[in-house]
């Protein structure tokens, strides 16, 4: 069984070549290691191999999590990927640095109103359904403008981009159509007034694709921590 670490390595492998493909520096993509439905022992062991960032999907789960590894909170950086419902903002505020999933206006306003004092901005991206999917969650990218600078304008909140899960694809064309449209909208917000510098896109079957489209973080599971069991 390949350890952790090896597969850490595999993964900033597969980044580098996909950055020099696309001709830029391997500094300018952050890995965010997806570590939903894994133990904080597996999160350790990532850590010991210099990995920092962590992504979850579901709140009670990274509680426990976060909570297993409160000792060295400080070297580590937590990000919330998966749905947000109002009634869990509060937590949320408090836990994490990072929100990629923030789909309403209403869910990013709690979340400022609740980030307490003694931390720093909640860094937020806004997710996008930018396959049009009917069954996923994200603002439609017509929606995208209008909330994205009132949540801009929310003073515990820093706004650095948008993120989406793009609908599977099987090669890399493909791959690169929703990619490609989420750079788009980022570059029109940006010619819109805002500074964004996020483009959180990939996952361990498309990152290259993401990567040749600009992503800044991409976000992988599998590739690091193995398979999950299927959801039902
Ligand atoms: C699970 C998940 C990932 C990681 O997916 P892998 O295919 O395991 O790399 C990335 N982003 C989101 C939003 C996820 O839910």
């Amino acid at each position: 069984m390949a350890t952790i670490a090896s597969k850490l390595d595999e993964v900033s492998g597969r980044i580098a070549r996909a950055c020099d493909a696309a001709g830029r520096p391997v500094s300018s993509v952050t890995l965010l290691a997806v570590s939903k439905t894994f133990s904080a022992d597996a999160v350790r062991e990532a850590m010991s191999a210099g990995q920092a960032r962590f992504g979850e999907n579901y709140v009670q789960e990274a509680l426990y999590k976060m909570a297993a590894l409160a000792e060295v909170r400080p070297q580590l950086e937590w990000h919330l990927i998966g749905p947000l419902q109002s009634n869990k903002t509060r937590v949320v505020a408090e836990s994490f640095d990072w929100v990629h999933s923030v789909d309403r206006l209403k869910i990013a306003q709690r979340l400022s109103e609740q980030r307490p004092a003694h931390l720093p901005a909640l860094q937020v991206c806004l997710q996008v359904n930018i396959s049009g999917e009917a069954s996923k969650s994200g603002l439609a990218p017509a929606e995208v403008q209008t909330v994205a600078r009132a949540v801009a304008a929310l003073p515990r909140l820093t706004l650095r981009g948008v993120m989406a899960v793009p609908e599977p694809a099987g090669d890399l064309a493909a791959q690169r159509r929703p990619h490609r449209a989420l750079r788009e909208l980022l570059a029109s917000l940006n010619a819109g007034g805002l500074t964004l510098d996020t483009l959180s896109m990939g996952m361990t079957a498309d990152l290259e694709a993401a990567v040749l489209e600009g992503a800044t973080m991409v976000r992988v599971g599998t590739a690091i921590f193995g398979g999950r069991p299927a959801v039902a």
